[in-house]
């Protein structure tokens, strides 16, 4: 079958191969066909190296498609089923897991992300995250799966499976946006267009986005924005909106220092600023120990949208069903995986909201 392949980290392409092999599903592990699966910013940092990543890996994390196989003991999820894919599969028994903090369980991701699920040239090679949606075909751990309705289309499933869950997550989940207030959002890719739909759907009142690519601003007011700036005018719409002060909650998505820094310099005293971006384990961001008690800023961090996916995927699709977040509106093109490489240029170049890539041709 094809699939998309990183031989090595660090190189800038992957190999679109006709001879990866699929292993399983063994017990416990289902076998999807992918149908569609969009390419997210953690795509590209695997191949660069700021998020780990054995190899050689099949890429992709944000898939959706039908289950065509069933291991032995798996009874929650049967043959012929939709399911967007999940790469924090929550384990269900953990203290994460009955604590209400799913996105932080790691029983089933560690063990998904070291186990080779992939034959390439005769070689073993792992999935992405624990998955690899860049293929015909992934075998996943059955946690690794959650059913939904079969009439949403699947490139919208997709995009719920990472961009949608993590963006929207982080306003409604992470940081919990009070109705009337003030928020800015640092990057306006899949995720970050989704934190802003995740602000206005909490009932921010003013929503700043920013971008350093000029195109992305009006794109960012479709999606809720009620002012979109390049990084050099940000004092405008803070002075207009906050006299200076700064904002209620500053979203960082796109993981360097110095715009994480500039989250945290941007937000009030006693307001939030929430990394979502992920950035490299070598790169730090420096706080002075005054600033930190005496502003009584909030800094955190979100995974994987602080969500609970076997019930926040249906949260999401119901938003979308009754037209409040617009998912149709992300995807800025589709492709077949042949174009995957072009895909990653035009994502470096800041220029994608969504790409999404089709198997088998149907939307
Ligand atoms: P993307 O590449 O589609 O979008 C990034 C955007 O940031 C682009 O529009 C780009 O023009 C803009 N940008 C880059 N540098 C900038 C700068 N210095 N100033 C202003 N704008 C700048 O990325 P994405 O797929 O939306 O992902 C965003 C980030 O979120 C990535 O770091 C990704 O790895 C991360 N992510 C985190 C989680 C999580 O669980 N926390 C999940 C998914 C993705
Ligand atoms: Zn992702």
């Amino acid at each position: 079958m094809r699939a998309a392949v990183l031989q090595a980290v660090g190189d800038e392409t992957v190999e679109v191969r006709d001879d990866v092999e699929v292993v399983g599903p063994g017990p416990g592990e289902v076998r999807v066909a992918i149908r569609a699966t969009g390419v997210c910013h953690s795509d590209l940092s695997a191949m660069n190296g700021t998020i780990p990543q054995p190899t050689p890996a099949v890429l992709g994390h944000e898939g959706a498609g039908e289950v065509v196989a069933v291991g032995e003991g798996v009874g929650t999820i049967k043959l012929g089923d939709h399911v967007i894919v999940v790469w924090v599969p929550p384990c269900g028994t953990c203290r994460y897991c009955l604590g209400g903090q799913p996105n932080l369980c790691t029983q089933v991701m560690y063990s998904a992300g070291l186990t080779p699920r992939f034959v390439v040239g005769g070689s073993p090679a792992y999935g992405f995250a624990g998955t690899g949606t860049f293929a015909e075909e992934v075998v996943l751990p059955v946690q690794g799966v959650v059913a939904i309705d079969k009439d949403v289309p699947w490139e919208i499933a997709s995009l719920l499976g990472c961009g949608v869950v993590t963006g929207v997550g982080a306003a409604i989940n992470a940081a919990k946006v009070r109705p009337g207030s003030s928020v800015l959002v640092y990057g306006c890719g899949g995720v970050g267009m989704a934190v802003i739909q995740g602000a206005r759907i909490a009932g921010a009142a003013e929503i700043v986005a920013v971008d350093r690519v000029e195109a992305k601003l009006d794109q960012a007011r479709r999606f809720g924005a009620t002012h979109a700036v390049v990084p050099e005018r940000l004092g405008g719409p803070k002075d207009e909106i906050t006299e200076g002060d700064g904002f209620d909650y500053a979203f960082e998505v796109i993981g360097r220092p110095e715009t994480i820094r500039a989250a945290y310099d941007n937000v009030r005293r006693g307001g939030t600023a929430v990394v979502v971006g992920a950035g490299r384990a070598e790169e730090t961001v420096e706080l002075n120990a005054f600033e930190l008690f005496y502003s009584e800023k909030t800094l955190k961090g979100t995974i994987y949208g602080s969500a609970d996916v076997r019930t926040d995927f249906h949260r999401l699709l119901r938003l979308w069903k009754a037209g409040r977040l617009d998912l149709e509106g992300m995807i800025s093109d589709r492709l077949d995986l042949s174009k995957i490489n072009e895909a990653f240029a035009k994502m470096r170049a800041g220029e994608a909201i969504r790409q999404v890539i089709h198997f088998g041709g149907a939307a």
